[in-house]
């Protein structure tokens, strides 16, 4: 997977277009991400016991990988991704400014 944990990204679609973010979580097997603020679900708590109050938790939800570019430490860009391979290590590259990112 080109995004990993930690990553800005911006989203490019859905309700959250243009908004930033970090990514939380990343499920690199189905290919979906949890960013900081983005695709907020709205979940109730119910009180466990009487007089406590409920809760209203905003939790981000998982999105599509496709749905968000990842933006560059460098340049300051949502970019993609390129890799560059040095011996036996690879490096992940930035496309427009070809700086490892
Ligand atoms: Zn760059």
């Amino acid at each position: 997977m080109k995004l990993k944990k930690g990553d800005n990204v911006l989203i490019i679609s859905g309700k959250d277009k243009g908004k930033k973010g970090k990514i939380l979580h990343a499920l690199p097997n189905e290919k979906r991400i949890m960013v900081e603020g983005v695709f907020i679900m709205k979940k109730h708590v119910r009180p466990r016991r009487q007089g406590e109050k409920g809760q209203r938790l905003e939790i981000p939800g998982y999105i599509d990988i496709s749905n968000a570019k990842l933006v560059c430490s460098k340049c300051g860009k949502a970019v993609r991704v390129g890799y560059k391979i040095m011996g036996d290590k690879k490096y992940r590259i930035c496309k427009k400014c070809s700086q490892e990112i």
